[in-house]
């Protein structure tokens, strides 16, 4: 296992994470605490959880494998997250998640899912940050950190803020061009870096052909997925929600051997996802300066899952809702004046897709 330095904090935390939102059968304590132990066993140290996993019956199993590794001495940190921004409500969030994770201390805390700066902003008000400040005063946390779907210079401009030390967010070989400027912050204020989604919530494994770019001779696409974003120095840990016991011992595996690219490489794998990705919206955000208020990029993301992710019951409208927070009547908007068409890389007909969204 390799272990890389969370930002400033001294924290030495394990490349490969460990995600609680994917579990097959939360519900199985056994089998769910056996993973977490194996994982342990493995070298994975971080545990990533929220209160919002299986109606926080994840963090619930977390207190069980925690228990389970103070037992066997095996080390770990715990990060979960929440929603709440008054102190009262985190108070009461925060007391609950110690009592199910059967811990004193939260590790990682994080103000959860950022989607837009207004809601930033109105978390502020309401006292976010003196909350977790009084929290960490008091030991019940260590670290305070942030989890946004924010792309471009959005995301940028939140870790600028120089208030958080780390900062949890979707990355994978799916969406290379929607956060580079996280990695700017991210160097510029030395920010604990982990990522989320590394398989691009499950569209990377579904379509190996489109993913070839990003392989190395011999290896398989889930595998890759991982080492390239390895190769990434800025990334402390990157998050697999793992379902089964066969998946945790792919994700190991894939750590064995795994040897780094220089950076030109690297820039030379991702600079191939445009021509692999023909009528797929990158997340470039050439198209984002539209007339009507419509965040092109983000619809164009939901259209994208339309096309390629199996996972989703209705594939626009939860992307839409549980990853964007917007709606399909907000793609009405567009009055096809055509100017996002003609800046598009991947010449995508996005007026029509708007028209099929809005519905
Ligand atoms: S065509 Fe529609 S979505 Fe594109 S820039 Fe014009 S109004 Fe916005
Ligand atoms: S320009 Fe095209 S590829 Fe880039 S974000 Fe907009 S719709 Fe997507």
């Amino acid at each position: 296992m390799i272990y890389r330095e969370y930002g400033k904090t001294g924290e030495k935390v394990s490349l490969l994470g460990f995600g609680g939102m994917r579990f097959k059968n939360v519900d199985d304590h056994d089998e769910c605490v056996r993973m977490m132990v194996s994982a342990a066993k493995g070298g994975i140290n971080y545990f990533d959880t929220a209160p919002g996993y299986f109606e926080t019956r994840s963090e619930t199993v977390f207190g069980k494998g925690f228990a389970e590794m103070r037992k066997l001495g095996l080390p770990y940190y715990a990060a979960t997250k929440t929603f709440e921004s008054t102190q009262d409500g985190v108070r009461r969030e925060i007391e609950a998640q110690l009592k199910r994770l059967d811990i004193s201390t939260i590790d990682f805390y994080h103000i959860w899912c950022i989607t837009n700066l207004d809601n930033w902003e109105t978390r502020k008000k309401n006292g976010i940050l003196q909350a977790f400040r009084k929290l960490k005063d008091e030991g019940l946390i260590r670290h305070i950190c942030i989890s946004s779907h924010l792309i471009k210079n959005e995301i940028k401009e939140l870790l600028m803020s120089a208030v958080f030390e780390g900062v949890l967010f979707g990355y994978s070989a799916y969406n290379f061009q929607t956060r580079q400027e996280a990695f700017d912050a991210i160097r510029e204020k030395k920010l604990g870096a982990v990522v989320m989604n590394p398989l691009g919530g499950g569209v990377i494994p579904q379509h190996p052909e489109l993913f070839k770019f990003i392989c190395r001779e011999g290896e398989d696409t889930v595998t890759s997925a991982l080492r390239i974003l390895w190769d990434h120095p800025e990334i402390t840990s990157t998050l697999v929600g793992f379902d089964t016991m066969e998946h945790l011992e792919q994700a190991l595996r894939a750590m064995e051997g795994y040897k780094p690219r220089i950076p030109a490489e690297l820039e030379e794998v991702k600079s191939k996802a445009s021509a692999s990705f023909e009528g797929i919206c990158t997340g470039c955000a050439y198209c984002d300066n539209c007339p009507a208020g419509i965040p092109i990029p983000e619809y164009m993301d939901a259209y994208n899952q339309k096309l390629l992710n199996k996972n989703y019951k209705d594939p626009v409208g939860d992307r839409l809702k549980w990853h964007w927070n917007l709606d399909r009547a907000g793609a009405g908007k567009c009055t096809a004046c055509g100017q996002c068409e003609s800046a598009c890389t991947q010449h995508i007909d996005i007026i029509n897709r708007l028209k099929e969204i809005a519905g």
